[in-house]
């Protein structure tokens, strides 16, 4: 069975039989769209032939999808995902990125649908806490050492720099959501929860609720948080799922063809090498380096155990009372998606990003270096509605004459955690009702332009 318009409906509610024209109320707007008769029988129609979605990536982006799928897919659907990636879990720029989250911009400004991403990215971290801390979770890891990716509790601290940031700052404050709020702190108040930290305006935004993830482990416990739900689904429903890693590097999409129902890329930056689609997305490439620094026993007693993390010109994510994460490098047009960092380029990044984490944290000079780590993002073009993922089914764009076939899910930029939650979901439940007008259009719109 080749084509997808022969899946189960994912949501009764959603298609309700007696109607042909459906209107969605999601957050974002009222969307319409229209499903013929025929196609809503087809819907609900049970199926005997499993059905097989291959999700090409396992970062924010593959893992969301694929926990999705099961989690909307019907009870009575036999599933088989099959998940490809060259590396493993967490083999790209998800594996390495600094684990910040929060729905800002850097002027602390909330980002599009930011209520809605943040919401969604947070109830996935919950299914990958709860995954670590069950008893089925053997990853060769201790618990305690996974529960450690939760443990980063400790907020964001964004000081104001310089004048014309300030008032942007102030203003942007007022409309910060209530389950991730941002106090305005004097300096005295910052020093609280950072000893010896330098505000050059007196003034900084913290916010208590942001987080800070250990990305690969968060990773790694959402893996299994979706194997876990696909054996579940299985025991307690008739239809069959399976859930398969595939430690295998992709080529091209032609290989997947006749195989599978769907196709979901989530490639990351590497989305370009595929031959189908090289060079025709609207994707910009950057490189970043995160230096790792951990403080010598003899140099005082560390980081402050909740003092949080700090996001200035550069950030500094903090791991444990005696490491810190350090970043970010901005390598425009750069092709190297290695996390490997040669001693060259991690000199480098420490001379451009040292200084500018002293400014605000002084205390970093008793630091010291002990690795680096790097990343390729795909950083997507600016919108009126800022830099937003691109998304939607690309049938069309890649010339295949089928229906809804192959998916894009990529372009997270510099926001994957934030962005993997909600998209992901809203990707799973478009391929599964064949349905692309699920998804907002401010994330689909990009294929008009190209
Ligand atoms: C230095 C740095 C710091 C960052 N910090 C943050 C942060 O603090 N907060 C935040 O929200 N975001 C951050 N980001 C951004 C975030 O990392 C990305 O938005 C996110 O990782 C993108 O997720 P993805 O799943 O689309 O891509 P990726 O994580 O890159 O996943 C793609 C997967 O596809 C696999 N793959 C690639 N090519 C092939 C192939 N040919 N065959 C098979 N498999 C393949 C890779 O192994 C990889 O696992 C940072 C990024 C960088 C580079």
């Amino acid at each position: 069975m080749k084509t997808l318009n022969l899946w189960l409906n994912p949501n009764p509610r959603m298609f309700p039989s007696h109607s042909k024209t459906l209107t969605f109320n999601i957050r974002y707007g009222v969307v319409s769209c229209r499903i013929s008769t025929s196609q809503l029988r087809c819907f609900s129609s049970p199926t005997q032939h499993p059905r097989r979605c291959a999700v090409l990536g396992a970062g924010f982006a593959g893992l969301s999808v694929v926990w999705h799928l099961l989690k909307h897919s019907p009870k009575e659907l036999q599933l088989r995902i099959d998940i490809y990636d060259e590396v493993g879990v967490g083999g790209g720029a998800s594996g390495i990125s600094g684990g910040l989250l929060h729905p800002y911009s850097p002027k602390v400004k909330l980002l599009w649908e930011g209520a809605q991403c943040w919401k969604e990215s947070i109830k996935l971290l919950r299914i990958a806490e709860a995954a670590c801390v069950s008893e089925d979770c053997k990853i060769g890891e201790s618990a305690e050492n996974m529960k450690a990716f939760a443990a980063q509790k400790r907020g964001i601290l964004r000081p104001a720099m310089n004048l014309k940031n300030l008032t942007k700052l102030n203003d942007n404050v007022q409309t910060c959501l209530t389950s991730c709020r941002i106090e305005t702190l004097n300096k005295e108040e910052a020093q609280k929860l950072v000893p010896g930290l330098c505000l050059p305006l007196d003034r900084a935004f913290y916010m208590p609720e942001a987080l800070n993830i250990q990305s690969q482990h968060y990773l790694q416990a959402l893996f299994w948080a979706c194997k876990n739900l696909a054996e579940e689904s299985t025991a307690f429903a008739s239809g069959k799922k399976q859930l398969n890693l595939h430690k295998r590097s992709v080529h091209k999409l032609l290989e997947f063809e006749g195989e599978y129902d769907a196709v979901i890329i989530c490639l990351g930056a590497n989305v370009n090498m595929l031959p189908e689609i090289s060079g025709r997305l609207p994707l910009r490439t950057c490189r970043g380096v995160i230096a790792h620094l951990e403080l010598p026993d003899d140099k005082g007693e560390g980081y402050p155990d909740y003092g949080p993390s700090i996001l200035s010109d550069a950030w500094i994510a903090v791991q444990g009372p005696r490491s810190i994460h350090v970043g970010s490098t901005w390598e425009w047009k750069s092709r190297n998606s290695s996390p490997i960092v040669s001693d060259d380029e991690a000199s480098k990044a420490l001379l451009e990003l040292l200084p500018k984490a002293s400014a605000t944290y002084p205390g970093i000079k008793d630091w010291v270096f002990t690795g680096a780590r790097a990343g390729l993002r795909a950083m997507p073009p600016l919108t009126s509605f800022g830099s937003l993922p691109l998304l939607g089914c690309i049938d069309d764009f890649i010339g295949r004459n089928h229906t809804c076939k192959y998916w894009l899910f990529g372009g997270l930029g510099s926001r994957g955690l934030l962005y993997h939650g909600w998209l992901g979901n809203l990707t799973a439940q478009a391929v599964l009702s064949c349905n692309e007008d699920i998804i907002p259009y401010e994330l689909t719109s990009w294929k008009k332009t190209i």
